[in-house]
Parts: structure tokens; C-alpha cells; sequence
């Protein structure tokens, strides 16, 4: 039997579906992954708010025969909004997140941790309509229940702002003649061998797969081509012209944040970035000592650590006349963002805002290039091919995704040790990024 989510893995790769039922042991699931899925069930339980009082179909941890079964008696006693409201028709089983019923119609909502309906969540709503009507039950409508981007938290998540829902009726109708010849074709293919199929972009989009790793194995091995670190290609006047327009004491800014999909402060919104973490590494003057202080938010998420991070910010970089940051974008749009919510710190902020320096513009500009670095400026590639010996290739998180996605964990974890661990790793990372940003700086000067 197939399920919504078999359905919809199947329509962007026929292997990963033939592997999820045949080789489950060679899924690997990224703690990013996880994240993603425990935030989303977490967003599912609270869009229930939406339409209150209704009753769960599902008894264990997954939708049934037996839901199935009770659905349809809920259904038959008259309950008008059902959770998890399960269908089985043309061997597939959904379950829906929301049913619900007004004025006598049947209304389906499936609930997304997105800011908007997107064209994958479609495909999502179209499996389940099929099922759901092909049941005998007729829908009036069928929703994208997704954030609303323009709420703002006050007090306790008011869900009936936080979620907004769009009607996907349309598009799903337009699917509907191509699903049954697809449940078909997807059943007959689970009997045969493995098919093949070539990676690709679907491997990653709309969502990374979780056989990308067994798929790579299966590559024929080449020779890995390796770069040796090559003679930089340097514009000397223009590196000399960038470093000597630097006024000391400088230091190099990194911040590090997290995106929660339900706002957990007052004044924040779905999905906006809020700082958690920086790191600072301080020289007085050319050549002298550099010292390092950071940030690290509480790992309760009930504190807001924004004013604490502000003040602690104004006062580690109070002393520098440059502030270094890597792609200047990133951080001035947080300073900026902080500004609009704590104006009182405003005159600290601005002032930082004022000494900001992208040294990213020497990579991006291509005054300094190497081979290896290719077309990218990203620190992740700079860092090695100007410092070689120094990379991010054995830290725990190998990007800011990943380490925003552990601090978010430790919210779901009861584990001390795993959280000391974490905030060690952290910190470990963070401080990676301004001493990287000390190790390249310091190349530029040598030009
Ligand atoms: S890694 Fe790509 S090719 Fe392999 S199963 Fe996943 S989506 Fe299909």
C-alpha cells in the first residue's frame, strides 16, 4: 500500500521510493532533517488550534487501518472536525491534518511550516483529495494552512493570525486524472528491481534526499582531482588599497542565528532571524595582540536573549574603528532588524552599522584568487585555499544551517551532557568563523 508521503517521494524519485520500502537501512536522516520533522510536528499539533474541539483519528504513532476505520465513524456520529482524519482508496492511505466542517461541507487543510503554499505542497493536497473523495467524501475545498508572514507576536501565539490558509482547489483538480495511472505505475515498479535512475537536481530540490549518500556510493570512482594550492593570481594595488583603507583597532564579527517558524519572542515574526551567538576577535593595532569574547544565548528558548546580546555587542566592539564582517548583507540586516525591535539600543547599533567593513569584497572582486577557490568567495572556500591547513572540515556543523538547527535542538532535549556538548561545539564553530576571518585579513596585509 502506498501513503501520501510515499506518493509524493515517488512522484520526485521512483528509486527513492523503491529504496524506502526495500533498503530502509540505507536512509540516512541529517540532524537537520530531524529538526525539520520535530518542528513540523510540532506546528501540526499547534494548527489544530485553528478549528478546536475536534477529535484525533489517529490512536498510536501512525495512521491506520483501524484510523481509517474510526474516521469514518466519526464521520457517521457527527463530529465535524477531525485530526489526522484517515482515508484508504486505490491502496493508498492518507491522513489528513485538518478535516473540517462548515455549513454542511467538507473543507481539507493540510498544515505547512512554510510563509507561503508552494507548487510541492500540491501534489500533497492532490493525493489526499483523490483518496478522500474517492471515499465518497466531497470536499468544497482544500487548503495550504501555512504561516501568515506579517504576524507579529504580542503575548501568547494568537493562532487564528499565525496561520494563514490558501485554497489550492484548482491546481489539485488539475491534477487528479494523473494520479490513478501514477499509484498503478509506482505499485507495479515496488515489484521489480531496483530501478535506475541518475542523480540530479531532484536529489535536492524541493527537499535533499535521504539516500543521497547510498546513490553517491553507486557512482563509478574517478580519480579524485586533486588542486594543490596554486600560485595565488593577486591585483597587489588593488589588496594594498582595500587593507590600507583600515583604521585600527579593528575586529571581526560573526553572528549566528536561528529562524523559528512559530515566533517565540514578542515582536518577532514567522521565520524571522534572530541572533543566538557571536564571536569577536579584537587587535588593538597592526600586528598587535588579538583577544577573542563571544556570545552564547541561554539554551532556554522562554528567554528572550536579544537585549543581553545587543548590550554585550556594544560593548565588545565599543573600541573598534573597523568592524570586519564576512558578506556584510548578513549582519547589517540583523543590526538593522534589532534596531526596529529595541530602539533604545539604537545609537549603539547605528554606530556599528557606521564601522562595518565586508571583507568578503577583496575574494568577490577578485583582487586575491586561487585556483581552488573556483568562482566561489564563500569563507568556506577561502579560508583553505589562502590559509592552507585551516578548514571548517572537522567541526561538528559544516554550515550555519546546521549550527542553528543544534541550537534549536537543545530545546527538545533533556540531556545535560548533550547540551553542554552542543553549546562546546557552538561556540567551537562560531569562533572558526572571526579567527578565519583574522587568518585572512592577515594574508591580505603580507600582499
Ligand atoms: S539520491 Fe537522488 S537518485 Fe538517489 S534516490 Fe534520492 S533522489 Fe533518487
Amino acid at each position: 500500500m502506498l501513503s501520501k508521503s510515499r506518493f509524493t517521494r515517488g512522484l520526485i524519485c521512483e528509486k527513492s521510493l523503491w529504496l524506502y520500502k526495500h533498503k530502509k537501512e540505507e536512509r540516512v536522516i541529517s540532524e537537520s532533517a530531524q529538526a525539520i520533522f520535530a518542528m513540523g510536528t510540532s506546528i501540526g499539533e499547534l494548527a489544530t488550534q485553528y478549528f478546536p474541539g475536534g477529535v484525533m483519528a489517529v490512536k498510536g504513532d501512525f495512521p491506520t487501518a483501524d484510523s481509517a476505520k474510526y474516521t469514518l465513524e466519526l464521520i457517521a456520529g457527527g463530529v465535524e472536525t477531525i485530526y489526522e482524519a484517515t482515508f484508504i482508496y486505490d491502496n493508498t492511505l492518507v491522513a489528513v491534518d485538518i478535516l473540517h466542517k462548515n455549513n454542511g461541507k467538507w473543507y481539507l487543510y493540510e498544515v505547512k511550516s512554510t510563509n507561503s503554499a508552494k507548487y510541492e505542497h500540491v501534489k500533497d493536497v492532490a493525493i489526499q483529495y483523490y483518496v478522500v473523495t474517492g471515499c465518497g467524501i466531497q470536499l468544497e475545498d482544500a487548503f495550504v494552512m501555512h504561516f501568515n508572514r506579517d504576524y507579529v507576536r504580542q503575548g501568547d501565539i494568537d493562532v487564528k493570525k499565525l496561520f494563514n490558509a490558501t485554497s489550492v482547489l484548482n491546481q489539485v483538480l488539475s491534477w487528479q486524472d494523473e494520479i490513478r495511472p501514477r499509484i498503478s505505475a509506482f505499485l507495479s515498479m515496488l515489484e521489480g528491481d531496483e530501478p535506475l535512475v541518475e542523480m540530479g537536481k531532484h536529489c535536492t530540490s524541493p527537499y535533499t534526499c535521504d539516500y543521497t549518500d547510498y546513490c553517491k556510493s553507486l557512482l563509478p570512482k574517478t580519480e579524485e582531482k586533486i588542486i594543490l594550492s596554486s600560485t595565488p593570481e593577486v591585483l597587489p594595488g588593488k589588496v594594498r588599497e582595500y587593507v590600507s583603507s583600515v583604521e585600527y583597532p579593528i575586529c571581526h564579527l560573526d553572528f549566528e542565528t536561528i529562524m523559528p517558524g512559530v515566533p517565540l519572542f514578542d515582536n518577532t515574526r514567522p521565520y524571522q532571524q534572530l541572533p543566538f551567538q557571536y564571536s569577536i576577535h579584537f587587535q588593538n593595532e597592526k600586528d598587535g595582540k588579538i583577544s577573542h569574547s563571544e556570545y552564547l544565548a541561554p539554551s532556554d528558548l522562554n528567554i528572550d536573549p536579544r537585549k543581553e546580546l545587543i548590550t554585550r555587542l556594544i560593548e565588545d566592539t565599543k573600541n573598534a574603528k573597523t568592524i570586519f564582517v564576512y558578506h556584510i548583507i548578513f549582519e547589517r540586516g540583523r543590526i538593522k532588524e534589532m534596531i526596529r525591535d529595541f530602539p533604545e539600543y539604537s545609537a549603539g547599533l547605528k554606530s556599528i552599522i557606521s564601522r562595518l567593513k565586508d571583507l568578503i569584497i577583496p575574494f568577490k572582486k577578485k583582487y586575491y584568487r586561487t585556483e581552488t577557490m573556483g568562482s566561489s568567495s564563500s569563507i568556506k572556500v577561502v579560508l583553505p585555499a589562502v590559509c592552507p591547513g585551516l578548514s571548517y572540515d572537522n567541526l561538528e556543523y559544516p554550515d550555519g544551517m546546521a549550527a542553528s538547527n543544534a541550537f534549536l535542538s537543545m530545546y527538545y532535549c533533556n540531556a545535560p551532557e548533550t547540551i553542554a556538548k552542543t553549546r562546546k561545539d557552538l561556540l567551537e564553530y562560531c569562533h572558526l568563523d572571526t579567527l578565519a576571518m583574522v587568518k585572512i585579513f592577515e594574508v591580505l596585509k603580507g600582499v
